[in-house]
């Protein structure tokens, strides 16, 4: 009523300031936004925003949407690097409640004791896992962590008298996002060579250490590496790199090869992140929401990321020398009851299994396939970590066929692709996880012989070089229906290469895109101006 109005004005006026009156309302007031600045022409034109109006008319544009996806639900996404493990539904319910939802990051401490026990258990659950002593679960995803982690190292510098130390060692092998934060924070990155065996190449970097010893601020590596193998002088190389003065960051992102059996702290890590939403179960795609705490030993904890200093907020590093690196105190704090789930549910032992079983997985695929597509890195033992790159270089000599050409068949036969010439071009790099049953193992394996039966095909001259399953690949059911149909193979063979598709068929919504293209080029996906009549 206009009285609650009044007494509200009441209550926030200053002492002596003149109230408003609904008179005054009743005259009009100037609007917020100035006649010249508001918008006249039209927007939100797409039919998208103007046809679905019902609950049952959305529900149906949904599941359209979905219709069109190639996900979890669907297949095992063997994406390497990524981790795209199982995400629980037990452990994402509790992110539904309005008591881990609807928290405002800046609510009153006394009305945040919940967050603060689960910040507090997860913290310390963490530095279990990874051996170190603090950490911050303050930044948004790996590559945040990363950034935080090296303005640790810096502050760390400077602190000592050493802020001239600015050079960071990083690995050829190394994913983009560590050079990437090493600029970010104003280092400058020098990259040391790999040996043919994918390991970082000792004699080099034993050179560099040397040349740059005076300036050293420290070393990046990922363990187990990027290309997927556990390599035995880590130790020796964190001690190299120690005695020259600098700090060794441990890139996190392949923890999932290591929690329960190595703690990156105890081999002689300074500094990690982890990706939660890796590692730790939050699911990921699409740009997010990402969790990526960052790690540190005991020296570089006040040097964690800050806090935004509301007076009465948890503070966890008490002085925060570096200042925050997202605006809420906890990052995403909402997706972090999935980790506490995944990790209070699974419990040290289960940690341990999980581990061991995405390390057997990848074993197990690269070993299946090494007469079909051999596994380009291995330790000495020929064993890989907890992923695999498949090498399909040769190929591209015997049949013209590529790496892409294999990923975009895969979705003929209902599979997400792995990672696509990362971090090695034009091959595939596959991480099936402790998630995927034997039976969705074999199923990929599978499809991955046929597969190479189809190019064995082209390598015998059966089928051209540039008309066959694989460069058509994927088919879309229009495709396949046109009344014409010239190629050289069957339209059964390329809808149903294997018997088991009759039963689960994933269609294509769409052709071959051409990847490249499509990232350079923006184009409008907006209809066209004659259709919006
Ligand atoms: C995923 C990944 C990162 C980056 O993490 P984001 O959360 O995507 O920023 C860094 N390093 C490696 C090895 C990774 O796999």
């Amino acid at each position: 009523t206009r009285a609650d109005i009044e007494l509200l004005w009441k209550i926030f006026a200053k002492d002596g300031q003149a109230l408003p009156t609904f008179d005054a309302f009743e005259k009009g007031v100037e609007p917020l936004i100035p006649a010249a600045l508001r918008r006249t022409s039209p927007y939100l034109t797409h039919p998208v925003f103007n046809t679905h109006h019902s609950e049952t008319g959305m529900l149906r544009y949904i599941r359209q949407l979905s219709d069109k996806d190639l996900a979890l639900d669907r297949s095992m996404i063997p994406l390497g690097s990524c981790t795209m493990k199982l995400n629980a539904t037990s452990e994402m319910i509790p992110i539904t409640w309005p008591e881990f939802a609807n928290m405002h990051p800046f609510a009153p401490a006394d009305q945040q004791q919940g967050y603060k026990e689960l910040d507090e258990q997860l913290r310390a659950w963490l530095c279990q896992a990874t051996g170190y002593a603090g950490i911050s679960l303050q930044p948004n995803a790996g590559s945040q962590g990363e950034y935080a982690g090296l303005l640790a190292i810096q502050a760390y510098h400077a602190a000592q008298g050493h802020a001239h130390r600015n050079i960071c060692l990083i690995p050829s092998s190394a994913h983009g996002t560590n050079p990437a934060s090493a600029q970010m924070v104003g280092m400058q990155v020098v990259v040391t060579k790999c040996d043919e065996n994918g390991n970082v190449d000792m004699a080099d970097l034993q050179a560099k250490c040397e040349q740059h010893s005076q300036n050293l601020a420290c070393v990046m590596i990922t363990y187990p590496s990027t290309h997927g193998v556990f390599e035995t002088q880590v130790k020796e190389l964190c001690a190299l790199v120690h005695r020259h003065g600098g700090r060794v960051y441990v890139d996190g992102a392949n923890m999932n090869a290591l929690v329960g059996v190595a703690a990156p702290g105890e081999f002689g890590g300074d500094v990690s992140h982890l990706n939660l939403h890796k590692t730790f179960c939050i699911p990921h795609g699409g740009g997010g929401p990402g969790v990526g705490p960052v790690c540190v030993v005991q020296d570089l904890v006040p040097y964690l990321p800050g806090l935004p200093g509301q007076g009465d907020q948890p503070q966890a590093p008490a002085q925060g020398k570096v200042g925050p690196v997202s605006a809420a105190p906890l990052g995403n704090a909402a997706v972090l009851p999935i980790s506490w789930m995944y990790i209070r549910m699974m419990g040290a032992v289960g940690l341990q299994a999980a581990t061991e079983a995405a390390i057997l997985s990848a074993n197990y695929i690269s070993a299946r396939l090494k007469d079909h597509y051999p596994t380009l890195y291995a330790s000495a033992n020929g064993h890989v970590a907890h992923e695999c790159i498949l090498d399909l270089r040769g190929l591209k000599d015997t049949s013209g066929v590529m790496a892409e050409d294999v990923a975009k068949r895969l979705i003929d036969y209902g599979f997400h692709a792995p990672t696509l010439s990362f971090p090695v071009p034009n091959t595939l790099m596959v991480e099936p996880t402790e998630s995927e049953t034997l039976f969705e193992i074999d199923r990929f394996i599978d499809a991955m012989i046929a597969i190479r039966g189809e190019i064995r095909q082209i390598e015998n001259g059966a089928m051209p070089q540039d008309n066959n399953p694989l460069k058509n690949a994927p088919h879309t059911a229009e495709n396949l229906l046109s009344g014409e149909w010239a190629r050289p193979y069957s339209r059964e063979a390329a809808a149903y290469p294997v018997a088991a598709l009759r039963q689960a068929k994933y269609w294509s919504p769409v052709g071959r895109v051409d990847n490249v293209y499509g990232d350079r080029n923006l184009f409008c996906s907006c209809l066209p101006v004659s259709e919006l009549g």
